[in-house]
Protein backbone atom coordinates (compact mmCIF):
# COMPACT_ATOMS: atom_id res chain seq x y z
CA UNK A 1 0.00 0.00 0.00
CA UNK A 2 1.78 3.55 -0.70
CA UNK A 3 2.00 5.96 1.83
CA UNK A 4 -0.75 7.98 0.38
CA UNK A 5 -3.51 5.38 0.32
CA UNK A 6 -2.36 4.09 4.01
CA UNK A 7 -3.89 7.80 5.34
CA UNK A 8 -7.09 6.71 4.65
CA UNK A 9 -9.49 8.76 2.22
CA UNK A 10 -9.15 12.47 3.15
CA UNK A 11 -7.14 15.52 2.88
CA UNK A 12 -4.85 17.04 5.62
CA UNK A 13 -7.08 20.02 4.24
CA UNK A 14 -10.34 18.72 4.50
CA UNK A 15 -9.03 17.03 8.30
CA UNK A 16 -8.39 20.29 9.65
CA UNK A 17 -11.06 22.72 8.14
CA UNK A 18 -14.52 22.64 10.13
CA UNK A 19 -17.36 22.77 8.64
CA UNK A 20 -19.27 26.28 9.10
CA UNK A 21 -21.02 25.76 12.74
CA UNK A 22 -23.26 28.82 11.84
CA UNK A 23 -24.84 26.94 8.62
CA UNK A 24 -25.25 23.36 10.91
CA UNK A 25 -27.46 25.31 13.17
CA UNK A 26 -29.41 26.54 10.40
CA UNK A 27 -29.77 23.28 9.11
CA UNK A 28 -31.18 21.50 12.34
CA UNK A 29 -33.30 24.67 13.21
CA UNK A 30 -34.66 24.44 9.01
CA UNK A 31 -34.96 20.18 9.44
CA UNK A 32 -36.97 20.87 12.87
CA UNK A 33 -39.26 22.90 11.14
CA UNK A 34 -39.73 20.85 8.30
CA UNK A 35 -40.72 18.29 10.78
CA UNK A 36 -43.72 20.14 12.26
CA UNK A 37 -41.90 22.20 15.21
CA UNK A 38 -42.39 26.18 15.95
CA UNK A 39 -39.24 26.81 15.38
CA UNK A 40 -38.00 30.39 16.48
CA UNK A 41 -34.68 31.14 13.66
CA UNK A 42 -32.24 33.28 15.23
CA UNK A 43 -29.26 31.51 13.49
CA UNK A 44 -29.32 32.57 9.71
CA UNK A 45 -26.70 34.96 8.28
CA UNK A 46 -29.51 36.33 5.76
CA UNK A 47 -31.96 38.59 4.88
CA UNK A 48 -35.48 37.62 5.50
CA UNK A 49 -36.82 39.64 2.92
CA UNK A 50 -36.69 38.50 -0.81
CA UNK A 51 -34.53 40.33 -3.49
CA UNK A 52 -36.26 43.29 -5.07
CA UNK A 53 -38.42 42.82 -7.95
CA UNK A 54 -36.15 45.56 -10.41
CA UNK A 55 -32.63 43.16 -10.00
CA UNK A 56 -35.36 39.91 -10.45
CA UNK A 57 -36.62 41.36 -13.78
CA UNK A 58 -33.54 41.95 -15.15
CA UNK A 59 -31.92 38.33 -14.09
CA UNK A 60 -35.24 36.92 -16.02
CA UNK A 61 -34.97 39.57 -19.25
CA UNK A 62 -30.84 38.08 -19.62
CA UNK A 63 -31.80 34.39 -19.20
CA UNK A 64 -34.44 35.47 -22.10
CA UNK A 65 -31.90 37.20 -24.02
CA UNK A 66 -29.42 33.69 -23.74
CA UNK A 67 -27.25 35.28 -21.38
CA UNK A 68 -26.97 31.20 -20.64
CA UNK A 69 -22.88 30.85 -21.45
CA UNK A 70 -19.64 31.09 -19.64
CA UNK A 71 -18.73 34.50 -18.58
CA UNK A 72 -15.43 36.26 -18.86
CA UNK A 73 -13.51 34.99 -16.18
CA UNK A 74 -13.61 38.49 -13.84
CA UNK A 75 -17.21 39.08 -14.10
CA UNK A 76 -19.26 40.97 -17.41
CA UNK A 77 -17.54 44.23 -18.15
CA UNK A 78 -20.36 46.51 -17.19
CA UNK A 79 -21.22 44.94 -13.85
CA UNK A 80 -16.56 45.20 -12.94
CA UNK A 81 -17.19 48.98 -14.29
CA UNK A 82 -20.15 49.65 -12.08
CA UNK A 83 -18.61 48.27 -9.09
CA UNK A 84 -15.60 50.47 -9.65
CA UNK A 85 -17.64 53.08 -10.32
CA UNK A 86 -19.75 52.60 -7.14
CA UNK A 87 -16.42 52.74 -4.74
CA UNK A 88 -15.19 55.39 -6.71
CA UNK A 89 -18.67 57.83 -5.64
CA UNK A 90 -19.21 56.00 -2.20
CA UNK A 91 -15.80 55.07 -0.69
CA UNK A 92 -13.88 57.17 -2.24
CA UNK A 93 -11.72 54.58 -3.37
CA UNK A 94 -10.13 55.41 -6.71
CA UNK A 95 -10.62 51.88 -8.67
CA UNK A 96 -10.54 50.85 -12.78
CA UNK A 97 -12.53 47.70 -13.60
CA UNK A 98 -9.63 46.15 -13.92
CA UNK A 99 -9.15 45.61 -10.04
CA UNK A 100 -12.44 43.91 -9.72
CA UNK A 101 -13.48 40.59 -9.80
CA UNK A 102 -17.03 39.08 -9.31
CA UNK A 103 -16.87 35.80 -8.27
CA UNK A 104 -19.77 33.17 -6.79
CA UNK A 105 -20.21 34.82 -3.28
CA UNK A 106 -18.38 36.92 -0.95
CA UNK A 107 -17.40 34.06 0.73
CA UNK A 108 -15.43 32.94 -2.51
CA UNK A 109 -14.15 36.31 -2.73
CA UNK A 110 -12.36 35.63 0.60
CA UNK A 111 -11.40 32.88 0.12
CA UNK A 112 -9.32 33.80 -2.94
CA UNK A 113 -7.89 36.62 -1.54
CA UNK A 114 -6.43 34.74 1.04
CA UNK A 115 -5.18 32.30 -1.55
CA UNK A 116 -3.73 35.31 -3.79
CA UNK A 117 -1.90 36.34 -0.77
CA UNK A 118 -1.01 33.81 1.54
CA UNK A 119 1.54 31.15 1.73
CA UNK A 120 2.17 28.18 4.24
CA UNK A 121 3.88 29.43 7.13
CA UNK A 122 2.47 33.21 6.98
CA UNK A 123 0.73 34.60 9.36
CA UNK A 124 -2.91 35.67 9.12
CA UNK A 125 -4.27 38.36 11.89
CA UNK A 126 -8.00 37.82 13.21
CA UNK A 127 -9.59 39.79 15.89
CA UNK A 128 -12.11 37.76 17.58
CA UNK A 129 -14.92 37.46 17.98
CA UNK A 130 -14.58 36.49 14.38
CA UNK A 131 -16.57 35.21 11.13
CA UNK A 132 -15.90 31.28 11.64
CA UNK A 133 -14.93 30.82 7.64
CA UNK A 134 -12.18 33.38 8.33
CA UNK A 135 -9.75 30.80 10.36
CA UNK A 136 -10.24 28.16 8.19
CA UNK A 137 -9.97 29.53 4.84
CA UNK A 138 -6.66 30.48 6.14
CA UNK A 139 -5.76 27.76 6.90
CA UNK A 140 -6.83 26.26 3.43
CA UNK A 141 -4.52 29.06 1.97
CA UNK A 142 -1.50 27.10 4.08
CA UNK A 143 -1.36 30.04 6.55
CA UNK A 144 -1.77 30.04 10.39
CA UNK A 145 -4.19 31.86 11.80
CA UNK A 146 -3.74 34.19 14.72
CA UNK A 147 -6.57 35.55 17.03
CA UNK A 148 -6.28 39.16 18.32
CA UNK A 149 -9.47 38.32 20.96
CA UNK A 150 -10.98 41.96 21.88
CA UNK A 151 -13.40 42.62 24.78
CA UNK A 152 -17.15 44.01 25.46
CA UNK A 153 -15.43 47.03 27.10
CA UNK A 154 -14.12 47.92 23.98
CA UNK A 155 -16.73 46.88 21.77
CA UNK A 156 -15.28 44.39 20.30
CA UNK A 157 -12.89 46.24 18.24
CA UNK A 158 -9.16 45.96 17.81
CA UNK A 159 -7.17 48.81 18.95
CA UNK A 160 -3.56 49.73 17.07
CA UNK A 161 -1.71 48.80 20.58
CA UNK A 162 -3.26 45.22 20.32
CA UNK A 163 -2.55 44.99 16.30
CA UNK A 164 0.95 46.04 16.83
CA UNK A 165 1.83 43.70 19.50
CA UNK A 166 0.15 41.20 17.19
CA UNK A 167 3.03 41.31 14.80
CA UNK A 168 5.78 39.20 13.95
CA UNK A 169 7.97 39.26 11.11
CA UNK A 170 5.76 36.33 9.73
CA UNK A 171 2.94 38.58 9.56
CA UNK A 172 1.31 38.88 6.26
CA UNK A 173 -2.44 39.91 6.20
CA UNK A 174 -4.70 40.88 8.79
CA UNK A 175 -8.16 40.20 8.07
CA UNK A 176 -10.96 43.48 9.14
CA UNK A 177 -14.82 43.06 8.90
CA UNK A 178 -16.82 46.23 9.72
CA UNK A 179 -19.71 46.18 10.63
CA UNK A 180 -18.58 42.83 11.90
CA UNK A 181 -20.50 39.53 11.96
CA UNK A 182 -21.08 38.41 14.96
CA UNK A 183 -20.89 41.74 16.77
CA UNK A 184 -22.24 44.69 15.15
CA UNK A 185 -19.43 46.51 15.55
CA UNK A 186 -18.74 49.49 13.13
CA UNK A 187 -14.90 51.07 13.10
CA UNK A 188 -14.86 54.99 13.32
CA UNK A 189 -13.12 56.57 10.55
CA UNK A 190 -10.10 57.56 13.26
CA UNK A 191 -10.02 53.81 15.06
CA UNK A 192 -9.23 52.73 11.02
CA UNK A 193 -7.04 55.42 10.56
CA UNK A 194 -5.21 54.13 13.73
CA UNK A 195 -4.87 50.81 12.92
CA UNK A 196 -4.08 51.65 8.90
CA UNK A 197 -0.68 53.55 10.49
CA UNK A 198 0.50 50.06 11.77
CA UNK A 199 -0.53 48.48 8.67
CA UNK A 200 1.66 50.85 6.70
CA UNK A 201 4.73 50.32 9.37
CA UNK A 202 4.96 46.90 9.67
CA UNK A 203 4.09 46.25 5.93
CA UNK A 204 0.88 44.38 6.19
CA UNK A 205 -1.61 43.60 3.75
CA UNK A 206 -5.53 44.00 5.00
CA UNK A 207 -8.68 41.53 3.92
CA UNK A 208 -11.46 44.14 4.40
CA UNK A 209 -14.33 42.30 4.22
CA UNK A 210 -17.01 45.23 3.87
CA UNK A 211 -20.16 42.94 2.61
CA UNK A 212 -22.15 44.90 5.49
CA UNK A 213 -21.19 48.08 4.29
CA UNK A 214 -24.72 48.97 3.45
CA UNK A 215 -26.16 47.87 6.97
CA UNK A 216 -25.18 51.18 9.22
CA UNK A 217 -27.44 52.35 12.33
CA UNK A 218 -27.71 55.49 14.22
CA UNK A 219 -26.14 57.74 11.44
CA UNK A 220 -22.67 56.25 11.14
CA UNK A 221 -20.97 55.87 7.92
CA UNK A 222 -19.11 53.36 6.51
CA UNK A 223 -15.47 54.06 5.70
CA UNK A 224 -13.28 51.83 3.66
CA UNK A 225 -9.61 52.14 5.23
CA UNK A 226 -8.41 51.95 1.48
CA UNK A 227 -9.61 55.15 0.97
CA UNK A 228 -7.40 56.37 3.08
CA UNK A 229 -4.26 57.17 0.46
CA UNK A 230 -2.94 55.88 -2.44
CA UNK A 231 -0.30 53.77 -0.18
CA UNK A 232 -3.02 52.48 1.49
CA UNK A 233 -5.05 51.05 -1.33
CA UNK A 234 -1.96 49.71 -2.47
CA UNK A 235 -2.65 47.19 0.31
CA UNK A 236 -6.26 46.98 0.94
CA UNK A 237 -7.77 44.26 -0.56
CA UNK A 238 -11.88 45.00 -0.71
CA UNK A 239 -14.53 42.65 -0.18
CA UNK A 240 -18.13 43.14 -0.36
CA UNK A 241 -20.92 41.71 -2.39
CA UNK A 242 -24.70 41.66 -3.23
CA UNK A 243 -25.38 39.31 -0.43
CA UNK A 244 -26.39 41.09 2.70
CA UNK A 245 -27.22 44.50 1.16
CA UNK A 246 -29.87 43.29 -1.76
CA UNK A 247 -31.18 40.17 0.11
CA UNK A 248 -29.60 37.72 -2.69
CA UNK A 249 -27.78 35.36 -0.89
CA UNK A 250 -28.77 32.08 -2.94
CA UNK A 251 -27.71 34.09 -6.08
CA UNK A 252 -24.33 33.91 -5.03
CA UNK A 253 -22.62 36.97 -5.66
CA UNK A 254 -19.38 38.38 -3.90
CA UNK A 255 -17.07 41.34 -5.30
CA UNK A 256 -13.33 42.03 -4.60
CA UNK A 257 -12.01 45.41 -5.69
CA UNK A 258 -7.99 44.50 -5.17
CA UNK A 259 -4.83 46.07 -6.19
CA UNK A 260 -3.91 45.09 -9.71
CA UNK A 261 -1.44 42.30 -9.19
CA UNK A 262 -3.24 40.66 -6.17
CA UNK A 263 -6.54 41.29 -8.84
CA UNK A 264 -4.64 39.52 -11.55
CA UNK A 265 -3.34 36.60 -9.04
CA UNK A 266 -7.22 36.05 -7.84
CA UNK A 267 -8.51 35.67 -11.60
CA UNK A 268 -5.79 33.48 -12.27
CA UNK A 269 -7.23 31.27 -9.38
CA UNK A 270 -10.50 31.72 -10.21
CA UNK A 271 -10.31 30.39 -13.50
CA UNK A 272 -8.90 27.34 -12.49
CA UNK A 273 -11.75 26.77 -10.00
CA UNK A 274 -15.21 28.49 -10.53
CA UNK A 275 -14.68 29.81 -13.69
CA UNK A 276 -17.06 33.10 -13.31
CA UNK A 277 -19.80 33.78 -11.04
CA UNK A 278 -23.17 32.52 -12.99
CA UNK A 279 -23.52 34.98 -16.14
CA UNK A 280 -27.51 35.60 -15.93
CA UNK A 281 -26.87 36.74 -11.87
CA UNK A 282 -24.44 39.50 -12.74
CA UNK A 283 -26.98 41.22 -14.74
CA UNK A 284 -29.38 40.91 -11.99
CA UNK A 285 -26.92 42.82 -9.89
CA UNK A 286 -25.82 45.33 -13.00
CA UNK A 287 -29.49 46.16 -12.63
CA UNK A 288 -29.19 46.89 -8.35
CA UNK A 289 -26.51 49.19 -9.46
CA UNK A 290 -27.68 50.57 -12.06
CA UNK A 291 -31.13 51.56 -10.78
CA UNK A 292 -30.01 53.39 -8.00
CA UNK A 293 -33.17 54.98 -7.25
CA UNK A 294 -35.12 51.40 -7.03
CA UNK A 295 -32.08 50.07 -5.04
CA UNK A 296 -31.84 52.98 -2.75
CA UNK A 297 -35.67 52.33 -2.22
CA UNK A 298 -35.09 48.77 -1.32
CA UNK A 299 -32.28 49.04 0.91
CA UNK A 300 -33.89 52.07 3.06
CA UNK A 301 -36.78 49.65 3.51
CA UNK A 302 -35.13 47.03 4.98
CA UNK A 303 -32.92 48.69 7.32
CA UNK A 304 -35.49 50.34 8.50
CA UNK A 305 -36.96 46.88 9.56
CA UNK A 306 -33.69 46.00 10.96
CA UNK A 307 -33.31 49.48 12.89
CA UNK A 308 -36.64 48.82 14.70
CA UNK A 309 -35.60 45.02 14.83
CA UNK A 310 -32.43 46.16 16.51
CA UNK A 311 -33.81 48.37 18.93
CA UNK A 312 -36.99 46.00 19.93
CA UNK A 313 -34.40 43.07 20.79
CA UNK A 314 -31.52 44.81 22.56
CA UNK A 315 -34.05 46.16 24.58
CA UNK A 316 -35.83 42.96 25.41
CA UNK A 317 -32.53 41.53 25.75
CA UNK A 318 -31.60 43.66 28.71
CA UNK A 319 -35.06 43.16 30.39
CA UNK A 320 -33.92 39.34 30.91
CA UNK A 321 -31.99 38.76 34.46
CA UNK A 322 -28.62 37.22 33.60
CA UNK A 323 -28.05 38.45 30.04
CA UNK A 324 -26.34 41.65 29.16
CA UNK A 325 -26.09 43.16 25.65
CA UNK A 326 -24.80 46.13 23.86
CA UNK A 327 -26.72 48.08 21.46
CA UNK A 328 -24.71 46.79 17.74
CA UNK A 329 -24.51 49.52 15.36
CA UNK A 330 -24.16 47.33 12.08
CA UNK A 331 -25.29 44.35 10.20
CA UNK A 332 -28.29 42.44 11.49
CA UNK A 333 -26.68 40.61 14.80
CA UNK A 334 -26.52 41.29 18.39
CA UNK A 335 -24.12 39.37 20.42
CA UNK A 336 -25.57 39.11 24.28
CA UNK A 337 -23.42 37.91 26.98
CA UNK A 338 -25.17 34.57 28.85
CA UNK A 339 -21.64 33.60 30.93
CA UNK A 340 -23.88 34.18 34.13
CA UNK A 341 -25.64 31.20 33.41
CA UNK A 342 -22.87 29.22 33.86
CA UNK A 343 -23.35 26.71 31.21
CA UNK A 344 -20.53 26.99 27.77
CA UNK A 345 -22.49 28.58 24.82
CA UNK A 346 -23.08 25.29 22.94
CA UNK A 347 -24.52 23.27 25.88
CA UNK A 348 -26.67 27.01 26.85
CA UNK A 349 -28.11 26.90 22.10
CA UNK A 350 -28.30 23.02 22.10
CA UNK A 351 -30.70 23.23 25.43
CA UNK A 352 -32.18 26.38 24.05
CA UNK A 353 -32.99 24.67 20.60
CA UNK A 354 -34.29 21.57 22.74
CA UNK A 355 -36.37 22.91 25.32
CA UNK A 356 -37.93 26.05 23.13
CA UNK A 357 -37.34 25.72 19.51
CA UNK A 358 -35.24 28.68 19.64
CA UNK A 359 -32.45 28.20 17.18
CA UNK A 360 -29.35 30.48 18.11
CA UNK A 361 -25.28 30.12 17.29
CA UNK A 362 -23.16 29.72 20.21
CA UNK A 363 -20.51 32.08 21.24
CA UNK A 364 -17.62 30.08 20.74
CA UNK A 365 -18.13 29.29 17.42
CA UNK A 366 -16.93 32.73 16.86
CA UNK A 367 -13.87 32.62 19.19
CA UNK A 368 -16.08 33.89 21.91
CA UNK A 369 -17.37 31.70 24.97
CA UNK A 370 -19.66 32.96 26.81
CA UNK A 371 -22.45 34.57 24.04
CA UNK A 372 -24.98 34.14 21.87
CA UNK A 373 -25.03 35.40 17.79
CA UNK A 374 -28.62 36.32 17.48
CA UNK A 375 -29.41 37.58 13.92
CA UNK A 376 -32.65 39.73 14.02
CA UNK A 377 -32.55 39.41 9.84
CA UNK A 378 -36.23 37.65 11.12
CA UNK A 379 -40.00 38.12 10.79
CA UNK A 380 -41.43 40.88 13.91
CA UNK A 381 -43.54 37.90 14.81
CA UNK A 382 -40.74 35.06 15.13
CA UNK A 383 -38.62 37.76 17.23
CA UNK A 384 -41.42 38.83 19.77
CA UNK A 385 -42.17 35.05 20.24
CA UNK A 386 -38.56 33.82 20.45
CA UNK A 387 -37.06 36.67 22.52
CA UNK A 388 -40.03 35.88 25.29
CA UNK A 389 -38.90 31.56 25.14
CA UNK A 390 -35.45 32.97 25.44
CA UNK A 391 -36.96 34.81 28.49
CA UNK A 392 -38.69 31.64 29.89
CA UNK A 393 -35.33 29.60 28.81
CA UNK A 394 -33.40 31.74 31.25
CA UNK A 395 -35.62 31.94 33.94
CA UNK A 396 -35.70 27.81 34.44
CA UNK A 397 -31.80 27.91 34.53
CA UNK A 398 -31.97 30.17 37.78
C1 LIG B 1 -22.47 36.76 4.56
C2 LIG B 1 -21.04 37.10 4.70
C3 LIG B 1 -20.14 37.09 3.60
C4 LIG B 1 -20.47 36.70 2.18
O1 LIG B 1 -21.52 35.89 1.99
P1 LIG B 1 -21.91 35.31 0.56
O2 LIG B 1 -23.25 34.73 0.81
O3 LIG B 1 -20.89 34.29 0.22
O4 LIG B 1 -21.94 36.43 -0.41
C5 LIG B 1 -18.83 37.48 3.81
N1 LIG B 1 -18.41 37.87 5.01
C6 LIG B 1 -19.22 37.89 6.08
C7 LIG B 1 -18.67 38.35 7.37
C8 LIG B 1 -20.55 37.50 5.97
O5 LIG B 1 -21.34 37.52 7.05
Amino acid sequence: MNAATSRGPLSTWALNAAPSPTLAVDTKAKALTAAGEDVCGFAAGEPDFDTPEHIKEAAIAALRDGKTKYAPTPGILPLREAVAADCAERLGVAAVPAQVIVSPGGKFSCYLALLATCSPGDEVLIPAPYWVSYPEMAKLAGAKPVFIPTTEASGFRVTPEQLEAAVTPRTRLLILNSPSNPTGAVYSRKELEGIADVALRRGLLILSDEIYEHLIYDGERHVSPASFSAEMAARVIITSGFSKTYAMTGWRLGTTVAPLPIAKAIAGLQSQTASNATTFAQYGALAALREKEKSAASVAAMLAAFDRRRRFLHAELNKIPGVRCALARGAFYLFPNISAHGLSSERFCELLLERQKVAAVFGSAFGAEGHLRLSYATGDATLQKGVARLAEFCASLQ
